[in-house]
């Protein structure tokens, strides 16, 4: 999209530098950590910053033992492959722990949510998303056990930085014997009923990824209250050696450990956690206000939980849609006066040299996941013609992907960048 020759947009300039959505904020404390673990020659898989940013995190989110891994991905892989044992048993090697199991997952999420549950070979079944946070729709959940009263595990993920509906959750998982693992990747710091978001999971994980609300510059955390999981996570992480003189393997084995390089950068930024939480918020609020004439709504979240606001979004009122159509790599619009569509306003953002994105693609529209079962509140989302979806708003999670946008929630954005931000999405709509 040229917006040089668009009348809407005269008298913006693109920004020099560009904005982000959400990028990596390093204060200084970081370097003495790094420094320290070089200097003391650390660097490998033990050292202090790796022992202390386990006690920081398991004392600051409430929970007995954290252990620190090299990505969120990892430790999902671990949270899932210790939840599968559980409840499936050890299955022999070459085989995954939840070969022939079917387990409940959040569609509306990043991949690295539900793809751990095929590296253990089993099936993800997507449950539907409810507009209330955006996240797992518990009546859809409860469908999906109706259908397949034999899964015992559900994966949630809390997008966004915002809380899924907890308790309703909970209680179903448990009038069903299922147990839960937590990917609290993007909501560090927020909080459910007063509790952190990293303490609803069997096994819970945190990732410290670039654009996370705090990074190691890549790494993960995998949160439980179990002395022996907490062992059998860091055993397995340093490719299952068994306590011998020599290299002795009883069990399959990863290299998923964090360096003690990696834990130098979380231990510079934990500190600084609270205070990105709080300009993110900032940020979302300033949105809010920015948008309100506009015939948008924010990313929603309950009264009873407080995000991390770590990405702020915007969905669009079916009315002010213009014509949008999406394949599977490429998007047209149609300009309309008085509308505008998610496609129009990333051009135009990516014109002016700001980072925005489409909402997560939820799983279940992904080719990849296409032979796997998708439950809605009203049943199998399968069954439901494309057009049925379309027109009465079955399929949550398309509707969202639809009309939704990721802004740009950079904690170095200035509230005069912002401004200009907000002004290029209110031109969109001229
Ligand atoms: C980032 C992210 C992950 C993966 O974390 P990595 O550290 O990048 O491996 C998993 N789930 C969600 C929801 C994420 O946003």
């Amino acid at each position: 999209m040229d917006c040089r020759n668009d009348p809407r947009f005269q008298g913006i300039e693109p920004f020099e530098s560009k904005i982000w959505l959400s990028s990596p904020t390093m204060h200084g404390e970081e370097q003495k950590w790094v420094n320290e673990a070089i200097e003391t020659n650390w660097v490998s898989t033990v050292g202090r910053n790796i022992d202390e940013i386990e006690r920081m995190t398991a004392e600051l989110i409430g929970r007995k033992y954290a252990v620190a891994l090299s990505s969120g991905t990892a430790a999902l892989h671990l949270a899932i492959k210790l939840v599968g044992e559980k409840l499936y048993g050890q299955p022999k090697v070459g085989h995954g722990t939840l070969e022939g199991k079917k387990v409940f997952a959040s569609d509306m999420t990043f991949d690295a949510t539900d793809n751990p549950i095929a590296y253990e070979g089993g099936e993800a079944v997507f449950i539907d998303t409810e507009y209330d946070t955006w996240n797992m729709d518990p009546i859809a959940l409860e469908k999906a056990f109706e259908l397949y009263p034999e899964v015992r595990l559900i994966v949630v993920a809390h997008l966004y930085g915002t809380p899924g509906k907890m308790d309703e959750i909970k209680a179903i998982a448990d009038r069903h014997g299922a147990l839960i693992v937590e990917d609290a990747a993007e909501s560090f710091l927020g909080t459910y009923k007063g509790i952190q978001t990293g303490c609803f999971g069997e096994v819970s994980i945190f990732s410290w990824n670039g654009n996370k609300l705090i990074t190691g510059s890549s790494g993960g955390m995998l949160l439980t209250d179990e002395l022996e999981w907490a062992n059998k996570a860091r055993k397995w992480s340093t490719q299952s050696r068994e306590d011998a003189a020599w290299y002795q393997h009883e069990e399959l084995g990863y290299n998923y450990r964090m360096s003690n390089i990696i834990a130098g950068i979380v231990r510079g930024q934990l500190p600084y956690a609270k205070e990105h939480k709080a300009q993110k918020k900032a940020i979302y609020e300033r949105y809010k206000k920015g948008l309100r004439d506009l015939p948008v709504r924010m990313n929603p979240y309950r009264e009873e939980s407080e995000p991390n606001f770590w990405l702020s979004c915007l969905m669009i009122d079916s009315h002010a849609m213009c014509q949008q159509v999406r394949g599977e790599k490429e998007s047209l619009y149609v300009t309309e006066s008085g509308k505008s569509c998610p496609t129009e306003i990333l051009a135009a953002l990516t014109f002016f040299h700001v980072e925005g994105r489409p909402i997560w693609k939820p799983m279940h529209m992904q080719p990849i996941y296409q032979m796997n079962a998708f439950v809605t509140k009203n049943g199998n989302g399968r069954a439901q013609s494309n057009a049925y979806i379309a027109s009465n708003r079955i399929d949550v999670g398309a509707d969202i992907f639809h009309r939704g946008v990721c802004l740009p929630s950079d904690n170095k954005m200035t509230e005069e960048q912002q401004d200009v931000v907000i002004d290029i999405i209110h031109r969109c709509f001229e």
